[in-house]
């Protein structure tokens, strides 16, 4: 199943659970558009390459359409399609003003040079603008994408439109309009959430094991900040490896040491493991913080986490999280657990259309009270309906997206 089918399982499940009228259901089980572009690229030695980009705008009812821009060779039309579709999601579970969409390139950013990033990036835009604007579609950051890529984007769509708008694009640098605290959002608002399950599990923040898989923007944040609350991170991963010390890791030194080195693997004090391995180890939270697809049927039997908070986007299987749910681990699921990212990117359109600049400490009261609202109603449904905390999330942002259609 890719990852498309497997969000149209999620949506089925919570369809058959609301009872939900079979024309919308029919209508939300397809994007309303979906873009495919071929980009070239001059590279430096002289040649062209050609890149092929997608924009899925899956659903715009409750606002312009919202979603990150990725940048990964496994892209495909597909993933997109069911990364926008989880973006409408997430936007209604946290009960902001945005809609469902998500871009992409199929590329290996890691051999491009900056210069050819940037053409990349502008090329996309050059392609896509008439699709986009603050009012239309609003694209992000997402996997190996950055706020330099965000600051060309903008750059490029004002210069084919021929005024400012800066809200077109959100995840942009602070000099270029971006918001305080979205560099860390979406770690933020999984922290938020980690908290109050901490609450609901009664579990001691000094007693709490947690593994994480995924160093990137949102894993490594995650780190430094549970570890800052006293949370013991006790294993991390990246795409060269992971490393455990059920001790505890140093998670600034770690920090220091990715820095300098270009991974976490080989960190003094630590075992080498998988990024298999570090799903299956018996901590108290699992954070995958990568890519979807990780725990699935196959592995799901060894998994011994107490609970899982998906920061990454669609990282179980539907397969996986019904044994999930029958073996009574408790899954805060990625339309919750990281929609502090696409929050604080709301929170950034809605300064950039207004024209203001929020302080830090402005955005992040905001921010709580969105994710601990959001949670304990997710939580509430979960134990009214005596169902996952997924299919809750589901029930309660479908119900938001049909009521408006
Ligand atoms: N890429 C992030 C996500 O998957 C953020 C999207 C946004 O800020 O629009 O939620």
């Amino acid at each position: 199943m890719n990852a498309f089918d497997n969000a149209m399982t999620q949506l089925n499940t919570a369809a058959v659970l609301m009872n939900l009228d079979p024309s919308i259901h029919n209508i939300l089980s397809h994007p309303e558009r979906v873009l495919e572009v071929a980009i070239p690229v001059k590279m430096d030695d002289g040649s062209t390459k050609v890149f092929t980009g997608y924009r899925s705008q899956y659903n715009d009812v409750l606002g312009p359409y919202k979603g990150g821009i990725r940048y990964h060779p496994n892209v495909s039309k597909d993933e997109v399609k069911a990364l926008s579709f989880w973006m409408m999601i997430k936007c209604a579970t946290v009960n902001i003003p945005m809609g469902g969409g998500k871009g992409g390139v199929i590329v290996d950013p890691k051999e491009l040079s900056a210069g050819e990033t940037e053409r990349l990036s502008r090329g996309y835009v050059q392609k896509l603008w008439r699709n986009l604007g603050s009012d239309k579609d609003v694209p992000a950051p997402d996997v190996y994408t950055t706020p330099q890529i965000m600051g060309w984007m903008r750059n490029e769509y004002e210069k084919l439109v021929g005024y400012a708008d800066p809200g077109v694009i959100t995840g942009k640098s602070l000099e270029d309009g971006g918001s305080e605290g979205r560099s860390f959002s979406t770690a933020q608002g999984g922290v938020y959430c980690t908290i109050e399950l901490a609450k609901k599990l009664a579990l001691e923040p000094k007693e709490t094991t947690v593994a994480i898989q995924g160093f990137g923007n949102a894993g490594s944040h995650m780190a430094s900040i549970l570890s800052g609350l006293g949370y013991k991170i006790v294993a991390v991963s990246d795409s060269k490896g992971a490393i455990v010390n059920m001790e505890g890791l140093a998670i600034d030194v770690l920090s220091q040491h990715k820095q300098e080195t270009g991974s976490v693997i080989s960190f003094e004090g630590t075992e080498t493991i998988s990024n298999e391995e570090i799903l299956e180890l018996d901590v108290d939270i699992l954070i995958p913080a990568a890519l979807e697809h990780v725990i699935t049927k196959e592995n799901v039997g060894r998994i011994q986490a107490k609970s899982i908070v998906e920061l990454a986007n669609g990282p179980t299987t539907p397969e996986a999280d019904k044994i999930l749910h029958e073996k009574g681990i408790v899954v805060v699921p990625d339309v919750l657990a990281n929609a502090g990212g696409v929050t604080v990117s709301y929170f950034e359109w809605d300064q950039n259309v207004k024209g203001e600049h929020w302080t830090e400490k402005v955005v992040l009261e905001k921010l709580e009270k969105i994710m601990v609202d959001a949670f304990n109603t997710v939580w509430a449904n979960k134990e009214e309906y005596a169902v996952d905390m997924r299919t809750a999330a589901f029930v309660s942002a479908i119900e938001r997206v049909a009521e408006k259609m």
